[in-house]
């Protein structure tokens, strides 16, 4: 039997993150956007309402929720603004749900309980300078030195780069092997030869953090090879099954934040004698937000569902995230339309969301890559075989 209903857990755990979101983040959101900042307590406060590692379980230092309780976390936050749900994309869906899926018992002591609890903050460094759809061309070599592996190379355009304590970094063990020469390593802020620096200038979310990664003869430890050697490539694109499962969550709270917006500014606004809500191709704007609020979440939900059951979804969370991408920048275009010339200035949010909106469509795989592997899977040209590790399935706690 399909049930759409929320479990009561899963409705507290919404109010809990749309209270925190109006009460913490709302309020103070478009001067951290102006200065491209924000208060860095926020990470302190996400970890206090264990929002760090919601669907870590708890003998790994999380909440222990299913998958679906991920994306309303994603969905709650990116109501308030993409920063946030980017935070805990890299954070928990590139990161600890790796760690939770590849990661050994020794590593997951070590990186993944401080990550869940929210003492530790990690992220995912994939894209370089040269290389961002196309991940077999980058650059960073990993070479091995006695029990240690020594890193050199650069990331690019890497969220919380100048915040996050671990890194998962790939790079080539072995180039001769193309993509299968590629591994993953777990990298620490602390470690001698690791540097960063923000990125400036930035259309959108611009008060979260987004930067480069230097390293210059970086030692890292063969303990903190994640996976084997040339797993890389697959950990990464697993990762990204993920962290696209949060983008497009998020994708919903934005489309969500965008129709809240728009239906307040529709019955306010008035021309030629009635509130323009009454007027047809204004209705048109907002039923198109509707479909794509109610598609996107349906084709997030079936991800979750899936992934709750421990079963591999790569297809399925490709169409969501390119779906719910798409449908959150129309959103946000036709919000900023609603609101006229209001719209163009920050004394509205639409502006911020309609900023916001575009990076998802480019991170995670762009709009055109999600299109190729759709195009793909139905002509046959693409099959997802199984992985040598595979994210566990939730399992309710027992008490
Ligand atoms: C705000 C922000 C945060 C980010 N955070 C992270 C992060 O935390 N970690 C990380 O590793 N990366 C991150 N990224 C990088 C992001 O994942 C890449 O930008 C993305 O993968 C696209 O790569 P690219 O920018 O190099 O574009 P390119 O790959 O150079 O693509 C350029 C254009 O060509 C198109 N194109 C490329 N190949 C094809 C093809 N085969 N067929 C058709 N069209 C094609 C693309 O769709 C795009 O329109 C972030 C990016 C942004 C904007």
């Amino acid at each position: 039997m399909m049930n759409f209903d929320f479990t009561p857990e899963q409705e507290m755990l919404r109010q809990t993150v749309r209270k925190f979101v109006d009460k913490e983040i709302m309020p103070y959101i478009k001067e951290w956007d102006e200065c491209g900042e924000f208060d860095r307590n926020i990470f302190k406060r996400l970890a206090e309402l264990n929002l760090m590692g919601v669907c870590i379980p708890e003998e790994y230092g999380g909440m222990g929720m299913d998958y679906n309780s991920l994306a309303i976390v994603c969905e709650e936050l990116e109501r308030g603004d993409t920063a946030f749900r980017t935070a805990v994309s890299v954070h928990t869906g590139l990161n600890s749900l790796t760690l939770l899926q590849w990661g050994t018992e020794e590593q997951k002591q070590k990186y993944l309980v401080p990550q869940a609890r929210g003492e530790k903050i990690g992220a995912f460094g994939l894209t370089e300078p040269n290389a961002g759809s196309d991940v077999a061309s980058i650059q960073t070599t990993a070479v091995r030195d006695g029990d240690d592996y020594i890193l050199n190379g650069q990331k690019t355009w890497i969220s919380l780069a100048d915040i996050a304590d671990h890194f998962l970094v790939f790079a080539y063990t072995d180039k001769s092997k193309k993509h299968r020469g590629i591994s993953a390593f777990i990298v620490e802020r602390t470690m001698p030869g690791f540097s960063s620096r923000p990125i400036k200038g930035k259309l959108g979310i611009r008060s979260g953090n987004t930067g480069e990664l230097f390293f210059d003869n970086v030692r890292v430890p063969k303990e903190n090879l994640l996976g084997e050697e040339g797993e890389g490539f697959k950990i990464a694109m697993s990762a990204l099954d993920n962290g696209r499962f949060t983008v497009a969550a998020g994708a919903v709270g934005l489309i969500m934040a965008c129709l809240e917006a728009s239906v307040k500014y529709c019955h306010e606004r008035k021309t030629f004698g009635k509130e323009i809500g009454r007027h047809q191709l204004v209705q048109q704007m907002i039923a198109r937000m509707e479909a794509g609020l109610q598609i996107s979440r349906l084709l997030v939900y079936k991800v979750g569902f899936l992934k709750n059951e421990g079963r591999r979804c790569t297809r399925e969370t490709s169409l969501a995230k390119w779906i719910a991408c798409d449908y959150a920048n129309q959103a946000a275009d036709d919000a900023v339309q609603i609101h006229g010339a209001y719209g163009y200035s920050n004394e509205y949010p639409v502006e911020r969301y309609l900023r916001n909106s575009k990076a998802p469509v480019i991170y995670e795989g762009t709009r055109e890559i999600h299109t190729i592997m759709q195009a793909e899977y139905v002509l046959g040209y693409r099959q997802d075989k199984p992985l040598r590790k595979t994210l566990p399935a939730w399992r309710p706690a027992e008490n």
